[in-house]
């Protein structure tokens, strides 16, 4: 991964998307952030300086270089997903996904250990993102992002970002269980590989480190997108690159980001 790094901190992904079709993920790098931020925050509601927030999203626009309009939402856990048509909308909406036809919109979502997801069409006329921790995989924000596509899913492609790895990530039985009523065949056969059992019994309660990236792609699949790409990059491991909530409590937040030229 670290080739497609450029000295703005921007990460390409890697994925056989559309020419007209360009995706960034942000990381720590380029910002101009201080303590515990540092250096390239993008969320104004985390406690950093608004004045460096925007400067940095300033930043983003000019590395970005294509006199993109930006939308962010206010990410609220949930499966919300909002099409964009010509007018942008306040970014107080409360979203966590977007969904657009129009061109040189860049849709964001931001993340510190949960999962964003990118997807386009193979002819790169609808694109979306996904701002997806476990409480939007469990209650399909996913599945809804697809059902905006008019494209069929088999001929989607999404790109998993960097999320929180089960070497860190552990949840209650709550948690576990959350997804075991999705009723999906391929989670419940695995569950034993999607969900260790934590060494950190709580109470007499059980712990859990989950798979998040794994879950996923277990979700797409059961909507029939299978053209995955990305890889399991964690938050919580990758402090040089990625704020990671679990990690850090007060920390930034780095973006993923689609738009078509
Ligand atoms: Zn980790």
């Amino acid at each position: 991964m670290s080739d497609s790094f450029v000295e703005s901190g921007l990460h390409e992904p890697d994925w056989p998307a559309p020419a007209n079709v360009k995706a960034v993920i942000t990381t720590r790098h380029g910002g101009l952030s201080g303590p515990p931020f540092e250096s390239n925050n993008l969320g104004l509601h985390v406690g950093d300086a608004e004045d460096a927030v925007m400067q940095n999203r300033t930043l983003l626009a000019e590395d970005t270089g294509k006199q993109l309009d930006f939308q962010w939402l206010t990410q609220v856990h949930g499966n919300t997903v909002l099409t964009l048509d010509k007018e942008l909308v306040d970014e107080g909406a409360e979203a966590d996904a977007l969904y657009t036809r129009q061109k040189k919109i860049a849709c964001g979502v931001l993340t510190a250990d949960c999962l964003s997801v990118l997807f386009c069409d193979e002819k790169g006329e609808e694109i979306a993102v996904a701002h997806a921790g476990w409480r939007g995989l469990a209650t399909g924000v996913l599945e809804r992002t697809i059902a905006k596509f008019d494209a069929e899913p088999n001929t989607l492609l999404a790109y998993l970002g960097p999320v929180i790895g089960p070497c860190h990530f552990e949840v209650g039985d709550e948690v576990r269980q959350a997804f075991l009523d999705l009723d999906l065949p391929e989670i419940i056969n695995q569950h034993s590989i999607l969900f260790h059992e934590s060494e950190n019994a709580e109470n007499g309660q059980h712990k859990w480190m989950a798979d998040l990236y794994a879950i996923a792609k277990i979700i797409l699949a059961s909507r029939g997108v299978t053209r995955i790409y990305g890889e399991p990059i964690c938050t919580y491991c990758e402090f040089d690159n990625y704020y990671s909530y679990r990690r850090d409590g007060d920390t930034g937040r780095f973006a993923s980001i689609i738009w078509k030229e």
